[in-house]
């Protein structure tokens, strides 16, 4: 990803100091800086950026931070690293390492804003999942600063599309993160062949022993260590809230929390890639807008959903713990424990997605009703309260009641018994057991289905098409 930058190749600064955030500029940070910063309202430094910029800017060690996400750590390491680029050498001085590509997105992108009033940095992110050609081709060119995933990075480096020869800083960010996802390797290869004196960078919401030598491999001892750590380890910005649902009614007791929360935008996390398709069909004509965010989406298909949630075309996001690492988006209402993280830093880093930049969140689990002590551990370990959202769901009696219905595929379209009953259930997450009596016609098939899942089928095959067919259900009358 390489953003466009204004066609003007000297941008004016367009305010003096006075209107600047004196309290960025008492940090040493110069103009172009603080201008970008006004321009995006970002006047107090928060406590991490308080203490790393000007440990940066003025100092010689490597440096570790230890904070939460969501605590402006970008802007602690981008701000004064982009001070020291020297935009005249068109040469890699700083290689930014990030553990998914959605991150490493995120990072560009805020290098890119921050940056809007220095003439000629150029950034780019290169990750997985992106043709790898194209990637060198934009590196003919070196670019000052360079975002990556660590195995893309690699690979680039033995195809010697990067030279790290001139490098001044190496940022290793999310570093727990990335030891869970099993980087160390990689990591500890790139550390290897970037030359001995750079500044090392690294930031992690926790300092786990295992970690702690990972640290002193990685960047020598004589470290600077920056512990901002909270004494509660959740943003406590975020209040905790629990749905007790009946057994067999999980679904609708979510449907019943998004309807009393029309308006609220939010992330429901789900454990498996399986479970967040099937919870996007399932919420297919809902009134509220959903997508999903999983492993198995292309880049371009993920980059779709990542921007219509942006741009607020889609209320609500559906995703794997993965998947929705690194995601910053503004203003979201809550957090949705579809499924229970499996341990506390998994809860606090779920929850770190909402209540961001000082606003307030909520993080609320889906609680079996004869399974509410599931929550105890949470509450002891994080020293956190849960309150219960009292919720009411309606059982319709009709739901069990079979439905006959048609699609106008059948013999003739080389179909079986077997191949309809999984072309009705695959792309429509509809279990195959409520879906009886199938019978094959020449060009059309008919079927009985429970009518609780009559309207998601509907609403995941309807017009969609089977080869060149446009798939058209009726019900029969
Ligand atoms: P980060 O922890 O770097 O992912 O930043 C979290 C969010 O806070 C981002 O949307 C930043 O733009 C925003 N942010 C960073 N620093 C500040 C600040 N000092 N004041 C207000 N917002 C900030």
């Amino acid at each position: 990803m390489s953003p466009e930058k204004t066609p003007c190749t000297q941008a004016p600064l367009r305010c003096t100091n006075n209107t600047m955030s004196i309290k960025f500029a008492a940090l040493g940070l110069n103009e172009a800086l603080l201008q970008s910063l006004e321009e995006n309202n970002i006047v107090d430094p928060s406590e991490i950026q308080e203490k790393i910029i000007p440990m940066v800017l003025q100092g010689t060690k490597n440096i570790v931070g230890i904070s939460q996400t969501g605590t402006g750590k970008t802007a602690a390491f981008g701000l004064p690293i982009l001070q020291q680029i020297d935009p005249k050498l068109q040469q890699t001085q700083a290689l930014i390492l990030v553990p998914t590509r959605e991150l490493g997105q995120q990072v560009a992108k805020d290098l890119f804003v921050f940056s809007r009033y220095i003439v000629r940095i150029h950034t780019e992110a290169v990750y997985g999942g992106k043709k790898i050609e194209e990637q060198i081709q934009k590196l003919a060119t070196p670019k000052h600063i360079l975002v990556a995933t660590p195995g893309r990075l690699l690979d680039l480096l033995s195809r010697k599309a990067v030279d790290l020869s001139h490098l001044k800083f190496l940022v290793i960010d999310e570093a727990d993160e990335m030891l869970a996802m099993g980087f160390q390797p990689d990591i500890a290869k790139i550390v290897k062949a970037c030359k001995p004196g750079i500044r090392k960078l690294l930031f992690t919401s926790t300092l786990a022993p295992t970690l702690q030598e990972t640290v002193t491999e990685y960047l020598g001892n004589g470290i600077e260590e920056i512990n901002i750590q909270p004494q509660e380890a959740v943003n406590a910005a975020i209040e905790h809230y629990y749905i007790a649902y009946q057994y067999g009614y999980k679904f609708e007791f979510l449907k019943a929390f998004l309807l009393e929360n029309i308006t609220a935008r939010g992330i429901i996390f789900c454990r498996t890639q399986a479970a967040t398709k099937l919870l996007k069909q399932q919420l297919a004509g809902f009134p509220i807008a959903v997508s999903a965010l999983y492993g198995d989406l292309n880049q371009f298909e993920r980059d779709k959903v990542m921007k219509a949630f942006k741009d607020k075309r889609i209320q609500v996001l559906i995703a794997t713990d993965i998947a929705a690492r690194g995601i910053d988006v503004a203003a979201l209402d809550f957090v949705m424990h579809y499924h229970l993280p499996d341990n506390t830093a998994q809860y606090v880093n779920r929850s770190g997605r909402t209540a961001r930049a000082g606003k307030k969140g909520r993080s609320i689990c889906m609680l079996q009703q004869d399974e509410l002590y599931q929550r105890e551990d949470f509450e002891e370990e994080l020293k956190i309260e849960f309150e219960a959202i009292p919720l009411e769901i309606t059982i319709d009696k009709s739901d069990a009641t079979l439905v006959d219905m048609s699609i106008n595929i059948g013999i003739r379209h080389d179909l079986n018994i077997g191949s309809v009953l999984k072309f009705l259930t695959f792309h429509s997450g509809v279990k195959e057991t409520a879906i009886v009596d199938i019978n094959l016609e020449r060009a059309h098939t008919t079927f009985a289905i429970e009518n609780r899942y009559k309207n998601q089928l509907l609403h995941n095959l309807q017009n969609t098409k089977h080869f060149h067919q446009r798939i058209v259900i009726e019900e029969c009358s």
